[in-house]
C-alpha cells in the first residue's frame, strides 16, 4: 500500500536530523547533581524565552503538569479547571493520586472558561469548603480542537485570581502554537500564568521531554516533585539537547502545520456529510463530524485506516486529526483523496 499517513497527534513526529546531530554531539553531566550543560542551557533557554525565572526539564507534559500542581498546592485544596482540560481528562487520576487534591471543573467555550464562572467556583475561607489553591488554564485547548484561548480572557481569569490569592498554572503543551496564531511573543500568553508548562515533543519534534517554568522557588519545588516521581535523568543532555534544537527552530515552522490543518479542513468540509466547523480550526488540528455521514467516529478511524490515513476519535461523531512536521502538503491532499474514495464521495 501507499505511504501511510500519520494525523493521530504531532506526538509521532520524528526527532530531525539537526536533532539527532545535537544529540550525538551533547555534552553530558549528571543532571540530578546539577551538572548536565546542556540540560542546564535548555532550561535556562526555556525560562527566557517564557520570561520566567527558572525551569525544570521532566520527560512528559502530564508530569510536567502534576509537579506543578504539587508544588502549588496542599492536601484537601481544590483546584479549578476547565471541565474538557487534559490535566482533568486524561492524567489518569494524577491531581487526586499525587497530591490528594480535588477538581473542580468550569464548562467553557472552546476550552475559555467565563471569568465569571471561575470567580463563582472559587471557594469562600469557610470551615466546612476545601481552600481554593490553583485555577489551571490550557492554550491551546486540545479537546476543543487546538483552540486558541483569547489573551483577554486569560488576562481577566489571571487577574482575577490574583485579587483572590490564587496562583495560576497554564497547560501549555501547545503554547508555541498559540503563540503563532496569535501573532505574538510566547511571553505575551505565559504573562498571565505563574507557571507554564509546555511539551518539546509534540509540534516542535523533539523525542521526549517538557520544560516548566515559573518563579525560582516553585521550581525549586517542582525539581523536588520530580525527584518524588522518579523523575530525576542523570545524562539527560542528550535529550535536552533535541529539546533546544525545538525552542530554538522548531517553533518558527509551527504556521506551516496551521496552514496545512487549514487545507485539510477545507478539503474535507467539502465532502458531502463531513462536518467541520471553520471557525475552530485555528492551530494544527481539526475536528471532523461523522454523523451527517452516517458513520460512528471509531468506524471513520478504522475505515480510513484501511486506507492508510490514521487519526483518533475524540467522541461518538467526532474525529480528530492532527498536522505537524512529518505530513507534508501532498500528503494533505493525498489523505482527503483518500477519505472521498473511502465514503465513495
Ligand atoms: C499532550 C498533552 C499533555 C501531556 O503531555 P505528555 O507528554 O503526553 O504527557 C498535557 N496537556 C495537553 C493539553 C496535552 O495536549
Amino acid at each position: 500500500m501507499n505511504k501511510v499517513i500519520d494525523l493521530r497527534s504531532d506526538t509521532v513526529t520524528k526527532p530531525t536530523p539537526e536533532m539527532r546531530e545535537a544529540m550525538a554531539r551533547a555534552e553530558v553531566g549528571d543532571d540530578v547533581y546539577g551538572e548536565d550543560p546542556t540540560v542546564n542551557r535548555l532550561e535556562a533557554l526555556g525560562a527566557e524565552m517564557t520570561g520566567k525565572e527558572a525551569a525544570v526539564f521532566v520527560p512528559t507534559g502530564t508530569m510536567g503538569n502534576q509537579v506543578s500542581i504539587m508544588a502549588w498546592t496542599q492536601r484537601g485544596d481544590e483546584i479549578i479547571v476547565e471541565s474538557n482540560a487534559h490535566i482533568f481528562m486524561f492524567e489518569a487520576g494524577g491531581p487526586a493520586v499525587l497530591s490528594g487534591v480535588q477538581i473542580r471543573t468550569v464548562p467553557g467555550f472552546r476550552g475559555a472558561m467565563d471569568p465569571e464562572d471561575v470567580e463563582a467556583a472559587i471557594r469562600p475561607k469557610d470551615l466546612h469548603c476545601p481552600r481554593t489553591s490553583l485555577i489551571c488554564l490550557e492554550n491551546t485547548h486540545n479537546r476543543s480542537g487546538g483552540c486558541v484561548i483569547p489573551l483577554d480572557n486569560m488576562k481577566a481569569i489571571y487577574e482575577l485570581a490574583k485579587q483572590h490569592g490564587i496562583n495560576v498554572h497554564l497547560d501549555g503543551a501547545r503554547v508555541f502554537n498559540a503563540a503563532t496564531a496569535l501573532g505574538v511573543d510566547v511571553k505575551q500568553i505565559t504573562r498571565y500564568a505563574d507557571s507554564v508548562q509546555f511539551c518539546l515533543s509534540k509540534g516542535l519534534c523533539a523525542p521526549v521531554g517538557s520544560l516548566v517554568a515559573g518563579p525560582k522557588e516553585f521550581v525549586d519545588r517542582a525539581r523536588k516533585a520530580r525527584k518524588i516521581l522518579g523523575g530525576g535523568m542523570r545524562q539527560a543532555g542528550v535529550l535536552a539537547a533535541a529539546g533546544i534544537v525545538a525552542l530554538e527552530k522548531m517553533t518558527k515552522r509551527l504556521g506551516e502545520d496551521h496552514e496545512k490543518a487549514r487545507k485539510l479542513a477545507q478539503g474535507l468540509a467539502a465532502i458531502p456529510g463531513l462536518e467541520i466547523d471553520m471557525d475552530t480550526v485555528q492551530t494544527n488540528m481539526v475536528m471532523v463530524g461523522t454523523k451527517g455521514a452516517g458513520i460512528d467516529a471509531a468506524e471513520f478511524a478504522a475505515l480510513m485506516k484501511r486506507h492508510g490515513v490514521l487519526f483518533n476519535w475524540s467522541t461518538r461523531y467526532k474525529v480528530r486529526m492532527v498536522t505537524h512536521n512529518d505530513v507534508g502538503f501532498d500528503d494533505i491532499d493525498e489523505a482527503i483523496r483518500r477519505v472521498k474514495e473511502a465514503l465513495g464521495a
